[in-house]
């Protein structure tokens, strides 16, 4: 790892001052903030990540950047609330399921311990390319160099919202449960306070997958705020990976349902593990919406799910794979009982 200014940040917008140093993107930022430290340092003894200086924003988890609240009519999650307390949190476990169960079946234990829930939603790609210095082609990493994931092993990679730049697949869980429930992202920047839609937050690949986020250079994620709503209880997130334990998603989905008996008065879906960034299926979504929700209404809406698909030589898998288990992940959630 190469030598870099560890600080422990003792006033937030302080921090933000400090890190707002111009950036074409953040995998290039030479300050970076730190949580809990799980994707940033592993990258960094990787060499993919290079920062000049890292502030340690977790002196700061007090009050509300610290805290969980639960209100009648949101959640509030603070940036730098671990993983593990809030999928053990009784609020998030009984009534925003969906939340509780992306967080726990993310990493390990410790992992989950240790990481933040701010630092959560902004995890890189697991694309071996990106995550190899010794390869040269990758525009993530090395914008303009190509991509050495299209013509090579892309098992892993997107099948949704990828670009001839950039195939890459988001690799979070927690992500799908906060685009499915509409949440928004509080942010602290130099410029002061803002929220935006968490579904703006992650940027297609597009001629720039190296950019992200739409996040200014320095600015830090100070809490997810998630409307309450009939359907935030009847709620799920079910994963499907290689082994059943410490993996990331091959193919995952985040659903909702506001219910009138077996007739669907609103569905919130997400994808995960097959698009390039947290991916919102609004066509299955508008499909189910006033219609009973039965196994073939499930599929018709899987298959507008991916109706969009592009696949690639080895990641085909994961239309039919991404299919059965939306299609197992509306059946599993209308039958809940609550
Ligand atoms: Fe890099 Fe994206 Fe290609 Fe992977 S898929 S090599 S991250 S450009």
């Amino acid at each position: 790892m190469r030598p870099f200014m560890y600080s422990l940040a003792t006033d937030a917008p302080e921090a933000v001052r400090q890190a707002t140093v111009p950036a074409d993107a953040h995998v290039r930022a030479p300050v970076q903030l730190m949580g809990g430290g799980t994707t940033l340092l592993d990258l960094m003894k990787l060499d993919v990540m290079r920062p000049d200086a890292v502030i340690d924003i977790t002196p700061l988890a007090t009050a509300r950047y610290g805290n969980i609240e639960a209100s009648a009519t949101e959640l509030r999650l603070g940036a730098l609330v671990r993983m593990s307390d809030a999928a053990e949190d009784h609020a998030v476990v009984t009534d925003y399921p969906v939340i509780a169960q992306s967080l726990g079946l993310a990493a390990s234990q410790q992992l989950r311990n240790m990481a933040r829930l701010g630092g959560n939603a902004l995890q890189r790609t697991r694309c071996s390319y990106f995550r190899d210095p010794s390869y040269e082609q990758c525009n993530k990493r090395n914008p303009g160099s190509g991509c050495a994931a299209i013509d090579g092993f892309n098992r892993l990679h997107a099948v949704l919202g990828t670009s001839e730049h950039c195939i890459a697949s988001y690799p979070g869980d927690f992500a799908q449960a906060l685009i499915a429930l509409d949440a928004t992202v509080e942010v602290l920047g130099a410029g002061g306070a803002r929220s935006i839609r968490f579904a703006d937050l992650h940027r297609l690949p597009g001629s720039t997958p190296h950019i992200e986020t739409s996040l200014a250079p320095g600015e830090m994620i100070t809490a997810y705020v998630v409307p309450a709503g009939p359907w935030t209880r009847r709620s799920a997130y079910i994963k499907v990976r290689d082994r059943e334990s410490y993996a990331f998603a091959l193919a995952s989905v985040a659903v909702a349902l506001d219910m009138d008996g077996t007739m669907v008065r609103s569905a919130r879906i997400a994808l995960g593990g097959v698009a390039t960034v947290p991916w919102r299926a609004a066509e299955a979504e508008a499909l189910l919406a006033g219609k009973p929700l039965d196994e073939a209404a499930a599929h018709k809406a899987a298959d507008a799910a991916f109706a969009g698909a592009k696949t690639h030589e080895h990641n085909a898998y994961k239309v039919p794979l991404g299919k059965a288990t939306l299609v197992r992940a509306l059946l599993t959630t209308q039958a809940m009982e609550l």
